[in-house]
């Protein structure tokens, strides 16, 4: 199943979306999948390539600024646009619709890594060509984005001009309907230098930017060469903000025309000198044309997908859906430790290009299990962040330890709405999650020693000032937890459950590196300035930790208040009313118990044994009543929670809705971008859901159940250095039974429904 989205009918009210969905991205770049040639008129369209962390600042405006408000924000740029090839027939532009076209074909490739669309177009005159582009963002080589574009004559000679353009003027995009979307039109670059140069083989365009207020630079090299062709004149031109190319030949009937066009993003944060990084990277790939830029994707991928592959047999739509996920993940994997994956991937500008919780708690594992290096850069960049966020914590109040900005690029606060921002101090505790559960999966001591410890003590230090105790428990206020809608709350279940684990796995870090790396125990303590006795203050924190329960219905209430609260009239709210969040006033949305997103739930879910199980299952059911899931990640939990408890059927039927989520755009936005967090949380289902993966007893363990749907299930895991592959399939009598293989590295303790085994080929398991 390599060709995973296939659009055979042009639909002009998709495009946008399908701007989304045909992107190229590899963790340093991402371009949007827009026509090459301009759209029909009226389209809407949302024309971006982006820079993993490659940003601007501007100022926010706070019409009543209080004391702390962040006063800067950080907006990820759309930055030159590479992708435009213009194209004329006897003189004619090309364009579909209005135009005269035919065998329509737009795919995307999940083994291959490419991108392509493919027609066949008539002018005026009754000539026809046939045009195929591909597209790849290099998973080799992260500052390439290339285009190899071809086209043949059908029946009679043609005049042909194709024009490649660099377009330096660019801005970003907003809705001002949509708190999700930027808040204004924002313009970040301005060119300082064109270039463009036609040569023997094609031709040369460069584009060089600066950002307006960090002056930061940004330079883009279009190196165009043609491939096969009949002789052809290249001209090309430049005005004050974009260079072209035009190459103009005449193709007789039956004749074809191929050219590469590799377009290189270097930034200055990461190259210094952009002109010299592009010029020596555009050497290190010279003659390599677009046959040979996909031979090298495809390998790269092949790899890829050995580690990662997952399948729910016997269920197409799934499968499919699956498969999209895994992909999108994959391409959007950060390809060097200045950045993480954005909330959106590199796909479109909804919030910003921040990156957010959902990088931790919610794509992490999936990177942790199938390409550790990856999940390894994402926290090595939260580690390169931590000025900010000791920073941050000062200002809101904190004499010691870092807390974690709600969202970010480089590592400043830019929430600017602080009750479903700032105060969402849990993701301190998500960050020492995913450290811990990185170090778990991997045994990586020297990520211990260089990043995850100091990570671990700076966010877990925070709890102790930020709580306090009162009869004798350890207590936190005014905090805000995943659940958006229930801002400002005493006690969250989940953050306080997180902040005891945290400060935990903070302790357990230091006895670790007590025993294996003194000295550099000795050096982090001497960097963060730790006081005699604070780690005395971790333990009594974490052990009087105050964990609300609710003895009369044997669930956790989500915060102190909460089942206090009225109800929310759910018969009486109206379809069109969701996501509530964008038709009724904050406020009323608080004084009820109405859920956002799971809270509670992903409590249980990611610290299995912290509440009874009769709690688990008594909270679930008590929280599937009354979450409307209008944020895009809360299904993926619902569904993986439901698969532990035994229940596949609800499980699938959560996990259907997440799996197919921007494929079937059930959230209505995905034109602004994939929900990427959700992508992880499909992953999560797959493995922690139906496979009933766990780590936290010092080996892998299995418990897997499968809907009736299926007929089987497997996936692939990593675990410290060895690859295994889980395959579920249907016994008799209604069980489940297991197989385990080992593909690669030494053998491993595994569990599978409860027993331990040694896993040193393969093994079965009845379940
Ligand atoms: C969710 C947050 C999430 C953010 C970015 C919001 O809708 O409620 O939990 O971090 O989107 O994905």
């Amino acid at each position: 199943m390599a060709k995973i989205l296939l659009s055979t009918h042009f639909d002009p009210s998709r495009l946008v979306l399908e701007e989304t969905l045909y992107h190229c991205a590899n963790g340093y770049i991402g371009v949007r999948g827009c026509f090459e040639e301009a759209y029909p008129e009226g389209t809407r369209s949302v024309r971006g390539s982006y820079v993993n962390a490659f940003y601007d600042t501007h100022p926010i405006s706070h019409p009543e600024k209080l004391y702390g408000f962040p006063e800067t924000g950080e907006r990820m740029l759309n930055v030159t646009d590479a992708q435009t090839i213009e194209l004329t027939v006897d003189g004619e532009s090309v364009r579909l619709e209005p135009g005269r076209f035919d065998r329509y074909e737009r795919s995307l490739d999940s083994s291959l890594g490419i991108s392509s669309r493919a027609f066949e177009w008539s002018s005026a005159r009754g000539s026809r060509v046939a045009v195929e582009i591909r597209r790849l963002a290099s998973l080799v080589r992260p500052e390439l984005f290339a285009v190899g574009y071809a086209l043949r004559a059908l029946d009679r000679a043609v005049d042909v001009v194709v024009t490649s353009r660099l377009e330096g003027e660019v801005q970003n995009h907003f809705d001002e309907s949509d708190p999700r979307l930027s808040g204004g039109a924002f313009k970040g670059l301005a060119v300082v230098a064109v270039e463009a140069e036609a040569t023997a083989a094609g031709g040369e365009l460069y584009v060089q930017s600066r950002t307006l207020a960090r002056e930061a630079s940004l330079g883009v090299l279009s190196l165009i060469s043609v491939e096969a062709s009949p002789p052809f004149r290249a001209e090309a031109t430049r005005t004050a903000t974009s260079a072209s190319l035009a190459v103009a030949f005449r193709l007789d009937p039956g004749q074809g025309f191929a050219m590469t066009r590799k377009n290189i993003y270097v930034d200055s944060d990461r190259k210094g000198d952009v002109r010299k990084a592009a010029a020596s990277s555009a050497r290190s790939m010279a003659g390599l044309g677009f046959a040979s830029l996909a031979a090298e994707q495809e390998a790269a991928l092949s790899g890829r997908w050995s580690s990662a592959d997952a399948e729910a047999e016997g269920d197409e739509d799934v499968s499919e859906a699956l498969r999209f996920d895994l992909f999108e993940l994959m391409q959007s994997a950060p390809a060097d430790e200045r950045s993480s994956v954005p909330a959106k991937g590199l796909s479109g500008e909804g919030y910003e290009g921040h990156y957010f919780w959902d990088a931790e708690i919610y794509m992490a594992p999936f990177y942790r299990h199938t390409d550790p290096p990856a999940a390894r850069r994402m926290l090595v960049y939260r580690h390169s962040t931590l000025g900010g966020a000791r920073e941050h914590a000062r200002v809101m109040g904190q004499r010691r330890g870092a807390v974690f900005p709600w969202r970010t690029i480089a590592g400043r606060e830019c929430s600017a709405y602080y009750p479903s921002g700032s105060a969402q101090y849990h993701i301190n505790a998500d960050i020492a999650y995913s450290c811990w559960k990185y170090y778990e999966a991997t045994g990586d001591q020297a990520f211990l020693r260089d990043f995850g410890a100091e990570l671990l003590f700076e966010t877990g230090r925070a709890w102790v000032e930020l709580g306090h105790k009162a009869d004798g428990e350890f207590r936190i206020d005014a905090v805000t937890g995943p659940d958006e809608y229930a801002c400002i709350v005493d006690n969250n279940y989940y953050t306080n459950a997180m902040a005891r684990f945290n400060l935990l796995k903070a302790l357990e870090a230091r006895a670790i590196l007590a025993r294996r790396f003194p000295d550099a125990l000795a050096d982090i303590d001497r960097r963060i300035g730790l006081e005699n006795g604070e780690e005395a203050g971790w333990e009594e924190a974490a052990d009087l930790m105050y964990l609300p329960y609710d003895a009369a219905r044997d669930i956790t209430p989500q915060d102190d208040g909460f089942l206090r609260r009225g109800e929310w009239d759910f018969e009486g709210t109206p379809a069109a009313d969701y996501p509530l969040l964008l038709s009724h006033h904050h406020l009323s949305l608080r004084r009820r118990q109405v859920c956002k997103q799971a809270d509670a739930v992903l409590a249980h879910f990611l610290l299995p044994g912290a509440a009874a199980e009769s709690t688990v299952r008594n909270s679930y059911a008590y929280y599937e009543k009354i979450t409307t899931h209008d944020s895009s990640l809360s299904y993926a939990v619902f569904a993986a929670m439901a698969a532990r408890l035994g229940d596949a059927q609800k499980a699938y039927r959560y996990f259907a809705r997440t799996a197919r989520l921007d494929l079937d755009d059930t959230q209505g936005n995905s034109k602004d971008g994939i929900h990427a967090a959700n992508m992880g949380g499909t992953w999560l289902a797959i493995a922690l859901g139906f496979g009933g993966l766990a780590t936290d007893g010092g080996c892998p363990s299995f418990r897997p159940v499968l809907p009736e749907l299926w007929r089987g299930l497997r996936f692939t895991i990593a675990f410290r250095g060895s690859t295994i592959r889980l395959r579920a399939a249907r016994g008799g009598g209604g069980r489940v039974d297991a197989s385990l293989a080992l593909v690669s590295g030494p053998g491993l303790e595994v569990e599978i429904y409860g027993e331990r085994r040694f896993l040193e080929k393969s093994l079965h398991v009845a379940g």
